[in-house]
This record gives C-alpha cells, structure tokens and sequence, in this order.
C-alpha cells in the first residue's frame, strides 16, 4: 500500500492494512494480523505517521524448531519527510518525542507495507521457545529430546570412542 502526500491532510486520516502472512526476517518468521495507521499532514514536506500493530507471529522453536505461535503487538511512530537528511544543530536536541523515528524520502510517496514490515522485524525476538524448559534436537541422532529418546549412547558402535572401548578391555 502507498500513500502519496498529495492525498495526506492536516486532519488525520485513518486506515488498516491487514495481511494474512507477513514475512520477517529469520527462518520461517511470520506474522499475521491488523496495522491501524493514522496519518497527518505537518507541512508539505512532513507527515505524521502513527500506528499500531495487532497480530500473532509464528516462529520456529529456537532449540527443537516445533512453531511457536505468540501475540505481538507494537506502537510505533514516524515522522515522513521529504526534506534531506541534516545533523541537528546542538540547541534543538528535544527528548520529548523519544520513540519518533524520522524516515527519510527522496520521493512524498510512503511505502505502508515497508514501514510495518520495518516494525514487524523489531518485533522478532532473538530466541524464542516452545516451552522455557524445551530440551531441544540431539546434534548427534536428531532426536526431539522432548518426546524421543537419544540413541547417540546405546548406539555407539560407529563413534570412534568404540575402538578406544575395545582397545580398553583387551588390556583389562
Ligand atoms: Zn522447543
Ligand atoms: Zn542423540
């Protein structure tokens, strides 16, 4: 979805974009759910942007790699501009607007979908997990240690240890 300035006034105007499989960076991310998106103008070369994101992410088990589906939601803002970047002087430092990102356009176009993906990447987490005691996937037998039991012991026969195992009892 894009949004061209020409078509933002001062007073806010209000959309959804919905979407049924968005895809986030990571294996196998993904998201569904509700963007609210309230837009304003501020100047002929600024626009407000406002949003809110509603949904569900599924994403693999960071240890066994069974999906895990949980909530997410996010707010976030963003000041649209046409104008070119330039480095604040000193005196006009604010901390008010604290979570504000600034987004930089060469063209008064907005690009929705770019801008909710760009939230939806903040929004994975760095490890998720089915269950905080998940005992993950054997490296050895690619058993799922949560319903299957590692063959990696009984089954040793072709590890290199056997023969130091067998050299042992010869002199035993
Ligand atoms: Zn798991
Ligand atoms: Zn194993």
């Amino acid at each position: 979805m894009k949004l061209h300035f020409d078509d933002i006034t001062a007073r806010p105007s209000y959309f959804t974009v919905k979407e049924n499989s968005w895809h986030a960076e990571g294996d196998g991310c993904s998201f569904s759910g509700t963007a609210n998106i309230t837009a304003s103008k501020l100047d002929g070369e600024r626009v407000s942007l406002k949003g809110r994101f509603d949904g569900v992410l599924t994403a693999p088990c960071s240890r066994c790699g069974k999906k895990v589906s949980r909530k997410a939601e996010n707010s976030f803002a963003y000041l649209v501009t046409t104008k070119p970047e330039t480095i604040p002087e000193l005196p006009e430092i604010e901390c008010s607007d604290d979570d504000v990102n600034t987004l930089y356009l060469d063209t008064p176009v907005i690009d929705i979908a770019e801008i909710v993906q760009e939230q939806l990447y903040l929004e994975v987490p760095l490890q998720i997990l089915c269950d905080g005691n998940c005992k993950g996937i054997c490296p050895g037998c690619g058993a799922d240690l949560n319903s299957e039991t590692c063959t990696c012991v009984k089954d040793n026969s072709n590890s290199p240890f056997a023969v130091l195992g067998n050299l042992k009892k010869k002199t035993n």
